[in-house]
Formats: C-alpha cells, sequence, structure tokens
C-alpha cells in the first residue's frame, strides 16, 4: 500500500502530548529522532511539561488549551524560535496546520474540534480519542472519506482488528471480539462496587493510562465506548461485534471469518505497541517493549462479561443501536459522571445510573456537522450536571 508518504521521515502533530498516549508516542519518537518533524505539541494545563516537551522535539507551536497558562508558556519557551498559543481556536489552528501524521491523543470529547481539522487536512489521523469518533460517528467517518484522510487505530482494540483485518473483505467477518481486561473490580460484588473510591478505580492492573480511562475501564464504559468505536471503524453490523472479558490483557482482540479460522493479535499491554503500529504504517518500527513470554505467562482465560454488575456495555450496545445522537449524548453524560465520581460527588454505581438517566430523558434529533455534535455534547452535559450535583 503507497500513500506516496516518505517514509525516512515524516511531520507529526500529538495532540493531547502531556497525557498518558502523548508521552508514550513522544517516548518512540524520541527513539527513532532523525525520522520526524513535528509540527504541534498541545496540552490542557500542564504548562511544565509542555514546554519541556516543546524545548526538547522543537515544535513549530506549542498550545496550551487553558488561557491562563500562556504567559508561562512564552516565557517558558522564549528565545527558542516556537510560537506558543492557546484557547481551543488555537487547538483547531493548530491541527489545521496539517502533519502527515496526527496522534489524536486528547481526552473527551474535548478532542473532538481540533481532530475533525486534521482530517481535513487528509493525512493520517492515528487516533486514541475515542471520545471523538464515538460523539461525531457518521459525521467523523464521512469527513474521512470526503477529504481522503486515513483514519488509523490506536486504541489497543481497534488496532489488533485492524492487523487482524489486513485488508479482508468485511463480508468475510463472522464476528469481530473485543477483550476486555474487566479492569480493577472485575471480581467485586455489587455491594463492594457502590462503595469504591476514585484510588481503587484508577489503579488499573494491567494498564497504565490516565484517570478518565482508567475509570472508564473499571465501569465497563471504555469496552461500550469502543463497541461504538469499532462499529464505526469496522462496519460489519452491531450483531457481529463481540464483547469477552479477558483478564491478562494480552491478546488484545479477535476477527473470526467464515471459514472458522480466527485471527488475534497478541503483545505486552503497553501502549507502545499500538502506537508505534499507527506511526509506522505501512511499515513497522522498533519499540522497547520487553518480547511476548507466553510460558511465563502461562495462562490466558476468557469469560463472559457480567452486564448486572456492569451495565455499561449493554447501555452502550443501545446507543449504538439507536444510532444519531445518542452514542453522544451517552459520551457528554459519562465525561460528567466520571468527573464527579472523581471528585468525590458520587457512587462508582452511580456513573452508569446517571449515563441512563441523561439518555431516557434527551433523544435529539441525529446530528448533520461538527456543530450539531457539539450542541448535543454541552446539553447532555448540562443535564449530567443537574443529576450529579442533586446526587
Ligand atoms: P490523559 O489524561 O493521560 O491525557 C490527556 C491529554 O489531553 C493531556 O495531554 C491533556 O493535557 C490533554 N487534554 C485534556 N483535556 C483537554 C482539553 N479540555 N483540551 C485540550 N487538551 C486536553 O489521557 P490518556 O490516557 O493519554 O488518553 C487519551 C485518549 O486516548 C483518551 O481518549 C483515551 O480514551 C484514549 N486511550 C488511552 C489509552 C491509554 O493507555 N492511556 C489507551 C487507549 C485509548
Ligand atoms: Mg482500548
Amino acid at each position: 500500500m503507497s500513500l506516496g508518504l516518505n517514509l525516512d521521515r515524516r511531520s507529526l502533530s500529538v495532540l493531547g502530548a502531556t497525557g498518558s498516549v502523548g508521552s508514550s508516542t513522544l517516548d518512540l519518537v524520541r527513539r527513532s529522532r532523525d525520522q520526524w518533524h513535528i509540527v504541534a505539541l498541545t496540552a490542557h494545563a500542564n504548562v511544565d511539561a509542555l514546554a519541556r516537551l516543546a524545548r526538547e522535539f522543537q515544535p513549530e507551536v506549542a498550545v496550551i488549551a487553558d488561557e491562563r497558562y500562556l504567559p508561562q508558556l512564552r516565557d517558558a519557551l522564549a528565545g527558542t524560535g516556537i510560537e506558543t498559543a492557546s484557547g481551543p481556536g488555537a487547538l483547531i489552528e493548530a491541527a489545521a496546520r496539517g502533519a502527515d501524521v496526527t496522534l489524536a491523543a486528547i481526552v473527551g470529547c474535548a478532542g473532538l474540534a481540533p481532530t475533525m481539522a486534521a482530517i481535513e487536512q487528509g493525512g493520517v489521523i492515528a487516533l486514541a480519542n475515542k471520545e471523538a469518533l464515538v460523539s461525531a460517528g457518521q459525521v467523523m467517518t464521512a469527513a474521512v472519506h470526503r477529504h481522503g484522510a486515513t483514519l488509523l487505530p490506536v486504541d489497543s482494540e481497534h488496532n489488533a482488528i485492524f492487523q487482524c483485518l489486513a485488508g479482508s473483505d468485511l463480508a468475510d467477518v463472522r464476528w469481530i471480539t473485543l477483550t476486555a481486561s474487566g479492569g480493577p473490580f472485575r471480581d467485586w460484588s455489587w455491594e463492594r462496587l457502590a462503595a469504591a473510591t476514585p484510588a481503587e478505580a484508577v489503579r488499573h492492573p494491567n494498564w497504565s493510562m490516565g484517570a478518565k480511562i482508567s475509570v472508564d475501564s473499571a465501569t465497563m464504559f471504555n469496552k461500550g465506548l469502543e463497541l461504538i468505536e469499532a462499529h464505526h471503524l469496522f462496519p460489519v453490523g452491531l450483531d457481529k461485534l463481540r464483547i469477552i472479558v479477558h483478564p491478562q490483557s494480552i491478546v488484545h482482540s479477535m476477527v473470526e471469518y467464515r471459514d472458522g479460522s480466527t485471527l488475534a493479535q497478541l503483545g505486552p499491554s503497553d501502549m507502545r505497541v499500538p502506537i508505534a503500529s499507527a506511526l509506522a504504517w505501512p511499515r513497522r518500527m522498533d519499540t522497547p517493549c520487553d518480547p511476548l513470554d507466553l510460558a511465563t505467562i502461562g495462562e490466558l482465560t476468557f469469560r463472559q462479561p457480567d452486564e448486572e454488575r456492569f451495565p455499561a456495555t449493554r447501555i452502550a450496545r443501545e446507543a449504538a443501536q439507536a444510532g444519531g445522537a445518542i452514542p453522544a449524548v451517552l459520551n457528554a453524560a459519562n465525561e460528567i459522571a466520571v468527573a464527579a465520581f472523581l471528585d468525590g460527588q458520587i457512587a462508582f454505581t452511580q456513573i452508569a445510573a446517571h449515563v441512563a438517566d441523561v439518555l431516557a430523558a434527551y433523544a435529539p434529533p441525529p446530528p448533520t456537522c461538527l456543530s450539531d455534535i457539539l450542541d448535543i455534547d454541552g446539553e447532555a452535559r448540562i443535564r449530567a450536571r443537574l443529576l450529579t450535583e442533586g446526587a
């Protein structure tokens, strides 16, 4: 496959450079420094980390989303020749500079508008920011087609599926199975779940990740969002998408074909593997990850998800079936509920309850453009906040 890309030296923007995925990305870039020209690095409020990364990677522009930190960023980068900017508009402008590869690693729907701006430039979009695709759905996939962009999944499950599909005809697919670790609470009783603390929820057994996705893994909303993400990336039909709990997080997902062959992608629980796959695509690159030692791991086990204790995957499947605006409502309500849980405002088990309540009361018509989605997202957030504040 040829994109006309120069695989020896490419330009790269990292949206969400200071986060878990952003840091893993830049760790790989650091090891192959001469192959990359950095266009933009962005962050929300961690100005010290952004300035440090900008000094190291010499991007054209460094953007801090929170405007209060612009003077600090300017001071820190004075004399470097690196442009500085702040605010949501500057994030979009930075993404719209275009790069051969844009790593979309902002967390939440906050990453949607910048990701859409990158898509409009038609390069490779390496997508970690699943909430953007969940919220925008067909509006995003249509923009990808319209602008000739290439959407490569970085989420480990979707990257695994992408690799297992390897260009196959989707008509030959019998099942796509997303694996889920089950999160830190997979064996907890309902009573124990109700008393789970934020500190316990962010302590994931296998993966080291940002706080929001860690809570999503604990509720299983992460897998629910991933089901919707897979529905858009690999349109085989929702009835062919399944979820299985695999506590070891070694098999990252599977594709079963009509002839009975199942292809799986295996690897360590290290995001640098799927990130490297997207960065180097259609080639491969080295990573510092330890080789997979299956004899030491010993056992790979699988079990059905329990939707009684973890209703998130059922709620997400229903939202995907409803389609249109509903996944954006689900995502926004979940973002607010997770933030409220992390703030100690609501109990762990109230996260799914609040999301279900917002979905029951708010069903706007399907969005047709980005501003529709942002309006729906904003309204769903207001409704979710009313619930969490009244909790
Ligand atoms: P994180 O919280 O560690 O980092 C998020 C990044 O986004 C930071 O750079 C932060 O500064 C920036 N950011 C946050 N809010 C912002 C805002 N309002 N405006 C602009 N920038 C903002 O998150 P993460 O764990 O790296 O996850 C990033 C995305 O990747 C999420 O969508 C997550 O679901 C997805 N993802 C993460 C992992 C993982 O292992 N961490 C795995 C798969 C997918
Ligand atoms: Mg994942």
